[in-house]
């Protein structure tokens, strides 16, 4: 799970900063070296640390955080800002031309990135979007690009134009646009031929394709499991060509999380999406506060309403995040919450967006038979036991295990993850990002 060790390391920092009513100036000091140690394991760019530890210093260190009521807050919510500006703030799109106009797009960064799959991707979400976008096969040099691209395209009912195995992929780059044109279709997605290594060859052929075309938006695609090695290629590819945006693809198998820390202080180039997964549909909008707060252990509710793609309009998502600022939220959210995630597959993933579970289920599999198990468990509650759950004395926990027919544990084990989750909103319910912030282009 991206980011886990960090997430553990930073909850214990803030469990200790927290325990404290007072704090000094040294108090507030060590614990930031403790930040400081996290963040350098997790293989953040070691200036980017240095820059960040000196930011949030310079804020955390002054009267006002030391004489406030609550200074640990006051230090965590510093972090938590301070961690949403290095990521870039702002969640950026992709720039599209109006639809009666030809938007080129090209994807470019080393092989095995994940540039294939991710065009695919794009042009999934674009479709959606009701552009009609085409997938162009640039990459002649790896054998199974192009048949890659082909049934990807074709899951997604994109079209897609190849020139077989012609070696010239600016010419091809030429032929898709009039292909484009002529059949219209609005985006056009060029998936150019990565290297093993950055290499003259391939800076020059993605030059030639930007010079000789006029190619709207470059976007660097990066495998996040190499850490600084990913931060040093989008320097470098930044450097020789000009780049409008990064997707981080992997961040699924990247338990490290320094790629996405660091990528966007070191190249000034916003991260536009992450890849979550070799499904087609594993492709997640930036945004930077909600990547906090999953970093910080304060969970991510906005994406998991996101997620699970129901028909929620904005004033549910305000009212549950209402619910977790007050820590008022009770079974029946519980429910509604884990109903929306049930048959999107990784159910661990989406549970560990909400605020405290993530190290709850740490060694945890959750898998259907547990997700229907904590299911029967709650709607053998009364409606009133749901939304209060204090009124759950010892014999309606009888009453409950029996009508799920599970064992009492189980109840006890449900009844203290809710506690947990209703603790950690308590601390980290104002710093949560407000409901609404919705990118368009999803
Ligand atoms: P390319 O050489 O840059 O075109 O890379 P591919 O698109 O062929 O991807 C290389 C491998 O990474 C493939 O096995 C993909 O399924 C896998 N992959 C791509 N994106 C993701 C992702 O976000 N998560 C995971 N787990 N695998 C991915």
């Amino acid at each position: 799970m991206a980011f886990e060790s960090l997430s553990d390391k930073l909850q214990n920092v803030f469990k200790n900063l927290r325990s404290k009513g007072r704090l000094t100036e040294a108090d507030v000091k060590a614990s930031l070296k403790e930040v400081k140690m996290a963040l350098l394991e997790a293989d953040v760019n070691f200036k980017v640390v240095k820059q960040f530890i000196n930011s949030v210093t310079e804020r955390a260190v002054g009267q006002d955080v030391m004489n406030s009521l609550t200074p640990g807050q006051m230090v965590i919510k510093i972090v938590n800002e301070e961690m949403v500006a290095l990521m870039g703030s702002e969640t950026t799109e992709i720039k599209l031309n109006n639809s009666n106009e030809l938007t080129v797009i090209m994807m470019a960064g080393l092989q095995g990135a994940g540039k294939t799959t991710t065009s695919a991707k794009i042009a999934g979400k674009l479709k959606a979007k009701g552009r009609k976008p085409l997938l162009v096969a640039c990459d002649v040099y790896r054998p199974a690009a192009i048949k890659q691209l082909q049934v990807n395209g074709e899951k997604q009912g994109v079209p897609v134009f190849s020139m077989g195995d012609y070696q010239n992929p600016v010419d091809i780059a030429k032929a898709a646009i009039e292909h484009a044109k002529s059949n219209d279709l609005n985006v056009v997605i060029l998936d150019t031929a990565g290297r093993l290594h950055v290499d003259e060859t391939m800076m020059e052929e993605l030059a030639n394709i930007q010079k000789a075309i006029k190619v709207d938006q470059t976007i660097f695609v990066v495998d996040a499991m190499t850490g600084q090695d990913a931060v040093n290629v989008a320097k470098s590819f930044n450097e020789q060509i000009e780049l409008d945006g990064v997707i981080l693809t992997k961040m699924d198998g990247d338990t490290r999380g320094g790629a996405a820390l660091s990528i966007r202080a070191v190249t000034g180039k916003p991260i536009l999406y992450v890849g979550m997964g070799e499904k087609l549909s594993d492709l997640e909008q930036f945004y930077p506060d909600r990547m906090a707060s999953r970093i910080l252990g304060m969970g991510d509710i906005l994406t998991l309403i996101d997620k699970a793609q129901s028909q929620i309009d904005e004033d549910k998502a305000r009212e549950l995040n209402q619910k977790i600022k007050k820590a008022t939220f009770g079974y029946d959210d519980l429910l509604e919450s884990l109903n929306q995630v049930k048959n999107m597959g990784g159910i661990a993933d989406m549970l560990s967006m909400l605020p405290g579970v993530g190290s709850q289920l740490k060694n945890v599999e959750v898998d259907d038979s547990q997700f229907s198990r904590i299911e029967a468990i709650i709607l053998s509650m009364t409606p009133e036991e749901r939304a209060n759950p204090d009124l759950i004395n010892p014999s309606r926990k009888k009453r409950i295990a029996q009508g799920a027919g599970v064992d009492i544990s189980e109840v006890n084990k449900l009844a203290k993850m809710l506690e947990q989750m209703k603790k950690m909103m308590k601390q980290f319910g104002g710093s949560l990002p407000k409901a609404g912030k919705r990118g368009k282009f999803k």
